[in-house]
């Protein structure tokens, strides 16, 4: 197995394939598959959560939480996929994200309220084609008035807060930076013009900044900080979009072996047949690959190197893995898997934003080598 983990792990995931077996997917079955998940069912999960110990593992220890390393931490997230159960992503608490460094009113105001589920923040980075310039702030006294818009922001619509990067000037116009900034979404000035879905089922605004007014302080960590400060986080989150597809595709060679192993109307399985068979011998290696690369890296996490070339083959190698994966096991399948409320038709729209969030796949190719050839980073 290409995730080798100690027994220790083992024993973990028993228990976690033991709660989706017992709690998550009983529970799922009373909602429908196209409806947003209620409220009520959502509570039930943390509550259940909490009880099994799995709520805690992505807080930190002064939140009451028991943070799980990188090996657990994917090991627990592909099982949730692997699972292809819509009530994993209420499993873990929330957890501090780039706020983790927070203190006094930063740390009052939004991280407090973040970790006891009181409030939530969304993450405004991406931009429109058309902006005439990217969102700006200008230092202003003890306060920033901040201009611009961002474009594409998961949770818009109902998050309390947006961290947003923000390229800031003094006021006689020299340049400080960027910086990741705290907007409230009812501060003056803040505006959503446009709310959407894509593809794979989430909601998303876009949002306008109209002479915002933000004070000094609710700037995470310096100004000059903004990009590093985005992009903190981002191994951890490449990690954690690279376990969501190799879990898909765990669920996916499951589903296909099933299809492949049951009566065809030719009066021969499918898999029976070479051709098939090679199809889906492609899917196995393939996974078995893209797995061998997300744990080795999640141990190489553990070590405190710098990975940040190393996640990023992770993430676009198991992305684009499940990618084709999904797309074989569509053919294999035949047209019953594109019929609306099909798991595969449903799978297919998911796995298309992995390769465009966190990173698209041909920009994080450029900085791959960027790093290895400017920076000399990147193990192979
Ligand atoms: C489901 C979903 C959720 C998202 N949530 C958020 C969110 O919460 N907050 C947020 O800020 N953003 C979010 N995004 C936006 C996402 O981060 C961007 O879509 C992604 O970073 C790509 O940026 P872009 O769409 O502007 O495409 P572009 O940057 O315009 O790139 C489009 C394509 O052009 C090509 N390309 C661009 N530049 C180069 C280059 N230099 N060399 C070679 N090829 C290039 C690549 O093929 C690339 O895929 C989300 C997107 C999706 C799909």
């Amino acid at each position: 197995m290409p995730d080798n983990l100690p027994e220790s792990l083992i024993a973990i995931r028993e228990d976690a394939q033991q709660f989706v077996d017992e709690v998550l997917v009983p529970l799922a079955k009373d909602i429908d598959n196209e409806d947003p998940v209620p409220q009520a069912i959502q509570e039930k999960v943390l509550r259940a959560s909490k009880d099994a110990g799995f709520f805690y593992k992505t807080q930190p220890t002064e939140y009451g939480g028991n943070p799980a390393g990188s090996l657990e931490l994917t090991m627990l997230r592909e099982t949730w996929a692997a699972s292809n159960c819509r009530l994993t992503p209420y499993v873990f608490g929330p957890g501090p994200g780039m706020l983790h460094a927070a203190e006094g009113d930063m740390k009052k105001n939004y991280l407090d309220p973040v970790m006891r589920g009181d409030k939530r923040g969304a993450f405004g980075f991406t931009e429109p084609d058309t902006a005439k310039r990217p969102t700006w702030a200008k230092i202003e006294g003890e306060t920033l008035l901040i201009n611009g818009q961002k474009s594409y922001v998961t949770g818009g619509a109902t998050a309390d807060f947006v961290s947003a990067l923000v390229n800031v000037e003094h006021e006689d116009g020299r340049k400080a930076g960027t910086a990741m900034v705290i907007i409230d979404s009812d501060a003056a000035g803040v505006k959503i013009d446009r709310e959407f879905s894509s593809l794979e089922g989430s909601g998303h605004v876009s949002m306008v900044f109209e002479d915002v007014r933000v004070p000094l302080g609710n700037v995470i960590g310096k100004l000059g900080e903004g990009m590093p400060r985005a992009l903190g986080n981002i191994g951890n989150v490449r990690m954690m979009v690279s376990a969501q597809a190799t879990g898909m595709c765990m669920w996916v060679l499951d589903f296909v072996e099933q299809h492949l192993l049951a009566p065809h109307r030719t009066g021969t399985p499918l898999g029976e047949r070479e051709g098939v068979r090679i199809r889906y011998a492609d899917m196995r290696i393939e996974t078995y690959v893209a797995r061998s690369a997300l744990y080795r890296t999640a141990r190489l996490v553990e070590t405190g190197d710098n990975i940040v070339n190393e996640t990023i083959a992770t993430k676009v190698f198991c992305t684009e893995t499940a990618g084709r994966v999904i797309d074989m096991a569509v053919q294999l399948v035949g047209g019953q898997a594109l019929v609306r409320g099909h798991p595969l038709e449903k799978l297919y729209r998911q796995v298309r934003s992995l390769r465009l969030v966190e990173g698209a796949s041909d920009l994080l190719r450029i900085n791959l080598v960027k790093g290895k050839l400017e920076l000399k980073k990147g193990k192979v």
